[in-house]
């Protein structure tokens, strides 16, 4: 198991984990958040000690999931059994994570490969003892994809629908077209403060996600002309999207700038 550092932040009454590790050189890093006996996701198999010592003072009433992807569930089907409390999915999730699948070997390398996991389905609103949460399908990333909105605190504690405010390469099956319904969906609440599911506490939460909209509807208008201009995928992604090559490297092309030029010339037919 890789040394995690752990810093934990508290906003108000939510509790913010931030680890970090390295594996093979690769800086893996990862978030989750903690608010009124509600964990919200729970990091990667390879960071479950630090984890469950975090949690350990805690009390715990129920576990909720943004989507599938192991530095999110990796440690749910080890909470939920330690702590005696539910894991709440929604029904996408739940499905991928009934027998999850084995993951590319970097990926199991870096982040662990996670459990079979059954659990509740998610319902909308989701609530605790002081807080009510609504359940926002936020597709993009992967279709599974939920964010949590605290309205009155003005809280959204988004998964990977945010992650930075550009992208420079996407995953394989990620679609910016989604991507940009999602974050125009949350934007319609009062979204203030961000809890982001890799970068931390964003307090300027809106003006993150606006900045992160307008940059993918830019790719897209940009990936338009160009494609209209008669570019391949492939040219468009070398003008459009700096870098991103070591990671198309290592992931074997599960990561490549390419594939979001390619979500959105799919998405015109
Ligand atoms: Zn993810």
């Amino acid at each position: 198991m890789p040394k995690v550092q752990v810093e934990t932040r508290v906003v108000d009454v939510v509790y913010a984990l931030k680890g970090r590790y390295k594996r093979y050189g690769y800086p893996a890093r990862f978030c989750l958040y903690y608010i009124d006996g509600l964990l919200i996701d729970t990091g990667p198999p390879r960071a479950r000690q630090a984890v469950c010592d975090w949690l350990e003072n805690k009390p715990l009433e129920q576990i909720a999931l943004t989507h599938f992807h192991e530095d999110h569930s990796g440690n749910a089907r080890e909470i939920s059994r330690r702590r005696d409390v539910p894991v709440l999915m929604g029904k996408e999730t739940a499905e991928m994570l009934a027998d999850p699948p084995r993951l590319p070997l970097y990926r199991r390398a870096v982040w662990g490969q996670m459990d079979a996991v059954s659990g509740r389905e998610l319902s909308d609103p989701l609530e605790t003892a002081g807080h009510r949460f609504r359940v926002i399908p936020t597709p993009g990333h992967v279709d599974d994809h939920v964010a949590f909105i605290e309205e009155e605190k003005g809280w959204l504690f988004a998964g990977d629908l945010f992650l930075s405010n550009r992208l420079n390469y996407g995953m394989r099956g990620e679609s910016v077209p989604k991507m940009i319904d999602s974050l125009r969906s949350v934007l319609q609440y009062p979204v203030e403060t961000l809890f982001c599911g890799h970068s931390g506490v964003v307090a300027d939460g809106r003006s993150a996600l606006e900045k992160k909209l307008r940059f993918l509807e830019w790719l897209q208008e940009e990936t338009c002309r160009l494609a209209d201009r008669g570019l391949t995928p492939r040219e468009i992604s070398r003008r459009l999207l700096a870098g991103g090559k070591v990671m198309e490297w290592v992931t074997l092309g599960e990561f490549s700038s390419v594939h979001l030029i390619r979500s959105i010339m799919q998405g015109r037919g």
